[in-house]
């Protein structure tokens, strides 16, 4: 049987982070969860929670670490999830995030932090030749479209290039996460437990290196019980 396994993976907006999440979780056989999937889903059924979540969003407000976390502390306290572990993708992105998935994960600890690394310009380019589903966020691109005139895959929804992909706009998006996201790298490095992963080339390339990256550390220590 494949070990499950507990991560998170980081990495900025088009270091291929969705993609290789879903790999990773075919992979290790746990579920994806990405709170941005989760957010559009707890909206689009009027949950509760997604009704806090819209209502912050449509005064233009972030959403509170608070309400991510009372999220993912559901969903990592599902049966599945329990059971195997996750991937877990869009969170944390503070160093409280953390602290507070830690403290959700006692008496376990998660395996590994993956950050993948992929130079700006290379980003830069991935992002704006990116196109994404509006209903359910799929992700494109002008290289690899829909099957059919711009509707997605998916769910058959409109896909488009967000207004805010233009150069600027992405560069400045870029440096905001660098400069948010370091002292959370900093905190997992402290914790020995965040491994940088060269995000560059192919995405079977990658997911190698994370799978690498992630047995390595498993047999250099006491396997976890999943
Ligand atoms: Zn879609």
């Amino acid at each position: 049987m494949v070990p499950g396994v507990r991560l998170v993976v980081l990495g900025k907006q088009g270091a291929g982070k969705g993609t290789q999440c879903v790999r990773l979780s075919h992979h290790f056989v746990v579920p994806h969860v990405s709170t941005g999937d989760m957010l559009r889903a707890e909206v689009k059924s009027r949950t509760p929670l997604g009704q806090r979540a819209k209502a912050l969003m449509d005064q233009g407000e972030l959403i509170s670490d608070d309400l991510v976390m009372e999220m993912v502390g559901q969903r990592i306290d599902d049966s599945d999830t329990q059971a195997r572990g996750f991937v877990l993708d869009g969170c944390p992105r503070t160093i409280s995030q953390a602290q507070h998935l830690a403290d959700l994960l006692e008496p376990d600890h998660l395996d590994l932090v993956l950050d993948l690394e992929v130079p700006t310009t290379m980003v830069l380019k991935r992002l704006a030749s990116r196109r994404v589903c509006v209903d359910c966020g799929a992700n494109y691109s002008v290289a690899s479209p829909p099957l059919t005139n711009w509707t997605c895959d998916v769910c058959g929804g409109e896909v488009i290039q967000r207004e805010d992909d233009t150069e600027d706009a992405i560069r400045r998006r870029l440096e905001l996460y660098d400069r948010q996201t370091a002292p959370l790298i900093e905190w997992y490095q402290r914790h020995d437990l965040l491994i940088s992963i060269n995000g560059t080339g192919s995405p079977d390339a990658v997911t190698r290196r994370c799978v690498k990256a992630i047995d390595d550390r498993r047999s250099n220590r006491s396997p976890v019980e999943v």
